[in-house]
């Protein structure tokens, strides 16, 4: 799989503009911000795999940005990769053209990704660690599981080489 960062020049010139309810977020020490129709687009991916046996996977778009010391990132959208799966794996088809981002907001960047699982639970796999460890080592790299028979979504980062579940808030776009 080959994920180009694009723009990130751009990206950081862009203006991160927030709600009052975001800002006390951030003060509380939020990490991520997930745009709601991000979220409800993972999730009808993610349900429409398990209901065909199959896990999902593809990129998230958004901007990093610090606040207070700390990295945060806004996630605008997501966009699904064409895949190889089956219930419990999940591979980038190498067949098929990869996506253009031409579905994600101008100026954004890839700021990771999201997968599904079909029963497992929710956590980051052995597999799934070294994905994001390979492709995804920014210190802003997100990655959403979102866990079909629960219905759970959760975020995950690398910090200090460990992964940790992060918090998260919707946001409205
Ligand atoms: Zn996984």
């Amino acid at each position: 799989m080959t994920v180009r960062i694009v723009g990130s020049k751009r990206a950081r010139m862009r203006k991160v503009e927030f709600t009052e309810d975001a800002r006390k977020a951030l003060r509380a020490g939020v990490e991520v911000f997930i745009s709601a129709g991000a979220a409800s687009k993972i999730e009808q991916d993610g349900l429409k795999s398990f209901r065909e046996g199959k896990e999902c996977m593809g990129l998230l778009y958004g901007i990093p940005f610090r606040q207070e010391g700390k990295q945060q990132v806004k996630i605008e959208a997501a966009v699904s990769l064409p895949v190889n799966s089956t219930p419990h794996h999940v591979s980038v088809d190498r067949t098929t053209d990869m996506p253009e981002g031409q579905d994600a907001p101008p100026g954004s960047i890839v700021v990771g990704w999201y997968h599904s699982h079909t029963g497992v639970g929710n956590f980051m796999s052995g597999t799934d660690r070294n994905t994001h460890g390979r492709w995804f080592s920014s210190p802003f790299a997100v990655s959403i599981v979102f866990e079909a028979a629960e219905r759970s979504l959760d975020a995950y980062r690398m910090v200090d080489g460990e992964f940790v579940r992060v918090r998260y808030e919707l946001y409205r776009d």
